[in-house]
């Protein structure tokens, strides 16, 4: 596939060209310069791009070390006769793949074959994914690891609000906010050129509020932290609702005017006094009381969630309970306020719009609406009827993998299920099972390790394409380098496929920006419209805020200052009550367990493990606990504790600190094998998202440093 003319955009820095692009990691998406020769590439960041304005963290500077790296898959792997992975022509492998499909489909029928897709994979690509599932496999069982993070967000912002975009108002809004109240976020390490907002917001006199049950970097920099239970946002949040309402904070005038389902909401909150709250959080009276008033006084104020909240099996009703909080102080849609979430894969917003969630299609249209169906076959030039309905979410379909109802052949793109999915040691048996499972990635992965089929593909510096960032804007991700010999685009390998299976005719795209323009017209009229977003637009404006539903449209930075996405225009209030999580501790597993990432990787740490700053910078997991829990154990710093809970267990070194709950342990999860903590983590599903319970379980705790006991 050739590279586009529009996207050829490169400039001339002294006498070296440097390329404009950003960093492959997180939501940020930080704008950088990548200046060659490919083996040892200067970063430089980019000053003029309003969302870092030059800032990147380690990661940023460090992420061309995996383009040359030693590891870096260049030819495809299949497993010969005695299971050995061995290299093999990309014509024989994708020819194997063709055949498995076949045989899977007529053996099974055509829902035997699945696709799990990635929130780092550019809007084209997952435009096509979603396509090619659909078109050339005929399946319903396509998904992604974003269900894992992002789903009870946009699915509390969509029951409240009618759309979900991240952050409904730019960054630059947030140094005006007077209170900023962040749920569940550690940004100081997870993306921290966003602390620059953050700081200009507390020297212009601004109030951070800090929801965690960690003192992490983030929440030592708060005004007030709010260090809770793990398991117990809803009740905090209700009590916070308590107070307002209880002390007349609220703005009667924007609920009447802008809101519905308050009277509910107001019966539940009732029930949330704050001596109640105190105990089902564990948050001090005086400190809700406290955070309530200078919530409820200020005259802008952001309420902002992240994983801690989402991640859980009430994750809707957590985000909701707080989207709660909101719509009564009257924020939603005023200057420097608003409820928002912090997305956390590079393309995790436009990951989740054009088409690789099993109930959805391009524009962030169901599949099961009528309408929409009409609409994208037309796009596509096929029968309506032929476009398969709603398909199984992610953890739903990973856990029937090789079943009689399950997939029986599954191609993945963009993801490491063996690190990230919950229940890892459940999941690897999963894919054990399957009759063929395919990865493409750029590195033998833990999840490669496990394939069929392994197919090299293209890194971010060596493709072109839209990411969508936290903020909604749609940027370029352009390309410095070639790609090795030997390795394709994720999008060259998916459009090659359908080519063999005979649906060519649907896939006949010259470059990338072709994609684009079929995305465009795919994503017209629906709640994320890139119909009006040209590649020119992108490069004159340093991004487009969707929606932008023509070429003469400047985009949208802020949503809901008139209205709506609603069928009445307004925003919803949800009653919530708080429920237990799935596994609350008890004498067996007397300890919570929450995850979470550090500064120096990266989600399952495919890349970032590989980078030597950043390993020796996190080499291993530390599972942190409090001196007490210490002394009750008989551990000191860097012992070694086995951790079990009722999935599984995993060993680590312990890092003693005040800086978590006493009866909390955390660990961060991007490492495998028995140094995994998803092996631990709890599949318990969100009735409405379907996000796993990776935020709670109940966690045993047994020194195997003085017993000698072997790794497991
Ligand atoms: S990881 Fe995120 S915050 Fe760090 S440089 Fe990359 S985009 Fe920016």
């Amino acid at each position: 596939m050739q590279k586009s003319a529009a996207l050829q955009l490169t400039q001339i820095s002294g006498s070296h060209s440097s390329t404009a692009t950003h960093c492959p990691y997180c939501a940020f998406q930080c704008g950088m310069y990548l200046r060659g020769p490919r083996e040892s590439v200067k970063v430089t960041g980019n000053a003029l791009f309003p969302v870092n304005k030059g800032g990147l963290c380690i990661k940023g500077w460090t992420a061309p070390e995996t383009l040359a790296h030693p590891d870096r898959l260049l030819t495809p792997l299949a497993r010969d006769a005695g299971g050995t992975l061995v290299p093999v022509t990309w014509d024989e492998a994708l020819t194997r793949i063709v055949q498995s499909f076949q045989r899977v489909q007529s053996c099974y029928g055509r829902d035997a074959v699945g696709i799990f897709g990635g929130g780092s994979l550019t809007n084209e690509k997952a435009y096509l994914l979603g396509k090619f599932a659909r078109i050339a496999l005929g399946t319903s069982n396509i998904d992604y690891n974003g269900r894992f993070c992002m789903s009870s967000a946009a699915a509390a912002s969509i029951k409240a609000f009618g759309v979900d975009r991240g952050l409904p108002f730019p960054l630059e809004d947030i140094p005006q906010a007077e209170v900023i109240l962040l749920i569940g976020s550690n940004i100081a390490e997870t993306m921290p050129p966003m602390m620059q907002y953050i700081e200009s917001q507390r020297s212009n006199g601004g109030k951070l509020l800090v929801v965690d049950p960690r003192v992490s970097a983030t929440a030592q920099a708060a005004t007030l932290h709010l260090n809770l239970t793990p398991g117990s946002d809803a009740a905090l949040a209700n009590g916070l609702l308590h107070i307002l309402i209880r002390d007349g904070l609220i703005d009667r005038d924007y609920i009447r005017e802008r809101t519905e389902g308050f009277d509910k909401a107001r019966s539940v909150a009732a029930t949330y006094w704050p001596e109640r709250v105190e105990r089902l959080t564990g948050v001090p009276e005086a400190q809700l009381v406290e955070a309530a008033h200078m919530l409820g006084t200020a005259s802008s104020a952001m309420v902002l969630t992240a994983r801690g909240a989402e991640q859980q099996s009430q994750g809707v009703n957590n985000t909701l309970a707080y989207i709660n909080l909101a719509l009564v102080l009257g924020l939603v849609g005023r200057p420097y306020s608003g409820y928002g979430t912090l997305t956390g894969q590079g393309n995790g917003q436009g990951g989740r719009e054009h088409g690789q969630k099993a109930d959805q299609l391009p524009g962030y249209r169901k599949i099961d609406d009528p309408i929409a169906r009409r609409h994208i076959a037309g796009v596509w030039g096929i029968p309506e009827s032929e476009l398969p309905g709603p398909g199984k979410s992610a953890y739903e379909m990973l856990d029937r993998l090789g079943q009689e109802d399950g997939v029986r052949a599954l191609l993945v793109i963009g993801s490491n299920i063996v690190v990230s999915a919950p229940h890892a040691l459940h999941m690897r048996e999963r894919l054990k099972a399957l009759e063929m499972l395919i990865v493409a990635d750029f590195f033998l992965s833990e999840t490669a390790q496990l394939a069929d089929i392994v197919l090299p593909t293209t890194q971010w510096a060596e493709e072109e394409g839209t990411m969508t960032n936290l903020e909604g804007r749609v940027i370029a991700r352009r390309q410095a380098f070639e790609p090795p010999p030997g390795v394709r685009s994720d999008v060259n390998l998916i459009c090659d496929l359908a080519d063999r299976l005979g649906k060519g005719q649907f896939f006949a795209f010259s470059g990338v920006d072709q994609i684009f323009d079929e995305l465009r017209r795919a994503s017209a009229g629906g709640i994320a419209d890139y119909s009006g977003i040209t590649y020119e637009k992108i490069k004159a404006n340093n991004g487009v805020f969707w929606p932008c539903p023509a070429e003469d449209h400047p985009g949208t930075p802020r949503l809901f200052q008139e209205r709506f996405h609603t069928p009445t225009g307004k925003a919803g209030f949800h009653a919530i009550r708080h429920l237990p999580s799935a596994e609350v501790v008890d004498s067996d597993y007397p300890l919570y367990l929450t995850t979470g990432r550090v500064l120096a990787q990266y989600q399952s740490g495919t890349q970032t493990r590989r980078v030597a700053q950043l390993r020796a910078l996190a080499p291993e997991p530390r599972a942190a606990l409090h001196p007490a829990v210490a002394k009750r154990y008989g551990l000191v710093d860097g012992d070694v504790v086995k951790l079990t809970t009722r999935r599984g267990a995993a060993t680590f070194a312990v890092k003693v600190t005040m800086d978590i709950r006493e009866d909390t342990i955390f660990v961060p999860f991007h490492w495998g094998g028995n140094q995994s903590v998803n092996r631990l983590t709890n599949p318990a599903l969100d009735p409405t998202s379907r996000m796993p319970e990776f935020k709670v379980c109940a966690v045993r705790i047994e020194s195997i440093t003085e017993t000698g006991e072997d790794q497991l």
